[in-house]
């Protein structure tokens, strides 16, 4: 008889417990559910900001070629890929070949005016030695410095090129900014090696995809 009240106490205690654990997991869907309604209705705004442009050639490749057309075809495949993404709105500063002043520092406030959560501007890197090789993202203010971190390792892992780091750097794009920003330097268009592969579509897409990867682990770790 003891046995049996044990036995019947025992299965409402399951029952209990199980209904309970039930209702907790609804209330964390519930919640889930209503931030994940909110997200998608305030779309990330990301400007791209291909470095260069018109007569700002930037740096001059190992074979002549100039960066500004490095970054302008790298950035139009980074905007296509995030035009994919529903919760993304993707900017850019530049979609073709025209010269933006510095003095007039339209890149910045372009990214500022839209009130943006991240602005990353493409650059291709320049060097006397041909001989040096690597990947290095800059980035400025505090509030920057983890989305460097994330897209450099990215950027690293995409080119296969030497991990040069992340560091803060004086340059107006991450500077004025209000946002997170960053500036990359995918690879050096002086190392003709290095410089071969950067024009490849092949390369190009990898990197491409690479920084959308780092752009969605960002958003995901602020929202
Ligand atoms: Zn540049």
């Amino acid at each position: 008889m003891i046995k049996n009240i044990l036995c019947i106490t025992l299965v409402i205690l399951t029952i209990l417990l199980l209904s309970a654990c039930n209702s907790t997991s609804d209330n964390s869907n519930d919640k889930k559910n209503h931030s994940n309604d909110v997200k998608n209705h305030t779309p990330f705004k990301v400007v791209i900001d291909p470095g260069h442009g018109g007569t700002d050639v930037g740096a001059t490749g190992a074979s002549g070629k100039h960066e500004k057309d490095f970054t302008l075809s790298l950035s139009k495949k980074v905007k296509k890929l995030l035009e994919q993404e529903p919760r993304i709105q993707v900017y850019m500063t530049r979609a073709d070949d025209r010269f933006i002043s510095q003095e007039s520092r339209y890149r910045p406030k372009y990214a500022n005016n839209i009130d943006a959560d991240l602005f990353i501007s493409i650059h291709g890197n320049t060097f006397s030695d041909p001989e040096v090789s690597g990947a290095e993202t800059f980035y400025y203010h505090k509030n920057s410095r983890h989305f460097a971190e994330i897209i450099q390792q990215h950027i690293v892992e995409a080119t296969g090129f030497k991990d040069r780091g992340i560091m803060k750097k004086d340059l107006f794009v991450v500077k004025d900014t209000k946002m997170p920003a960053a500036l990359l330097e995918i690879g050096y268009l002086t190392n003709p090696q290095d410089e071969s592969k950067m024009w490849t579509d092949d390369f190009q897409n990898r990197v491409a995809a690479s920084i959308v990867e780092g752009i969605k682990e960002y958003q995901e770790s602020v929202e």
